[in-house]
C-alpha cells in the first residue's frame, strides 16, 4: 500500500477518534496529525536493506519525520518557556527541513533517530526518547519486518501512551494504536494490491499473512 493511502486512513482514524472522545478543536488537529504519523510509522524501516528497490517511499519517510517535527514544534510553543522553547522550535524546524536534503540512506534515518533521542533526553520527555529509539532501531530492520508485527504495534502504542500521559489528552493512545494497526492490515497479502504480506507474529513465527 502507498504512503498517501496510509496517511489518509490514519488522518481519518484521528478525526473519528477525536469525535468519539469529544476532543477540543486543537486536540482534534493533533489527533489527525498523530493518526497520519502512526499510520506511516511502520514504514520507517523503508530505508533498510531493501531501500534501493523502494525509493518511492522516501517521500513518506520525510513526511513522517516532518510530522514529528511539527509535533515537537507545537509542544514547544505550548508547554515550554524561554531557552527550551527556542531550542524546541529549532529542533522542530530541523526535523521539518533537514530530512529533505539529508536522508539519502538508512544512515541518515539512524542519525535522525539518535537526534530525536537527544532532544527527548534534553527535555526529559520519554515519549520523544522512545520515538527516537523506535526510529533508530527501525533504520536497521529489513522492510516489512518487526515494525510490521504485533510487537511493533504494541511498542508504538506504548510510546503513544507515554505521550498521552504527558499531554493529558484522552484518546491519543487509541488514535495511534488504530492508525498503526490500519497500516498493517492494509499491507496484508489478502489485499490484491500487495505482493508481500505482513509477518504479524515476528520474532516468534515468521509466516506472512
Ligand atoms: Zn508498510
Amino acid at each position: 500500500m502507498k504512503g498517501a493511502s496510509h496517511a489518509l486512513v490514519g488522518t481519518a482514524i484521528g478525526l473519528s477518534t477525536a469525535v468519539y472522545y469529544d476532543m477540543e478543536p486543537a486536540a482534534t488537529g493533533l489527533a489527525m496529525l498523530l493518526g497520519s504519523t502512526a499510520a506511516l510509522a511502520p514504514d520507517l524501516d523503508t530505508n533498510g536493506r531493501l531501500s534501493n528497490r523502494i525509493s518511492l517511499h522516501r517521500k513518506w519517510l520525510w513526511y513522517t519525520l516532518s510530522a514529528v517535527g511539527v509535533l515537537i514544534g507545537i509542544y514547544s510553543l505550548i508547554s515550554l518557556q524561554g531557552f527550551f522553547k527556542a531550542g524546541g522550535i529549532i529542533a522542530a524546524l530541523t526535523l521539518i527541513i533537514a530530512p529533505r536534503f539529508l536522508i539519502k540512506q538508512r544512515f541518515m534515518v539512524m542519525l535522525t533517530g539518535l537526534a530525536i533521542v537527544g532532544i527527548g533526553w534534553f527535555y526529559t520527555e520519554y515519549w520523544i526518547i522512545y520515538f527516537g529509539l523506535f526510529t533508530t532501531v527501525s533504520s536497521f530492520l529489513p522492510h516489512r519486518g518487526l515494525t510490521h508485527s504485533i510487537c511493533g504495534l504494541l511498542l508504538f502504542s506504548y510510546i503513544a501512551h507515554t505521550l498521552e500521559n504527558s499531554l493529558s489528552i484522552e484518546g491519543i493512545t487509541v488514535v495511534c494504536f488504530l492508525a498503526y494497526l490500519s497500516h498493517l492490515v492494509l499491507d496484508m497479502k489478502a489485499l490484491p494490491f500487495n505482493k508481500k504480506g505482513v509477518k504479524w507474529f515476528l520474532p516468534f513465527y515468521s509466516r506472512e499473512f
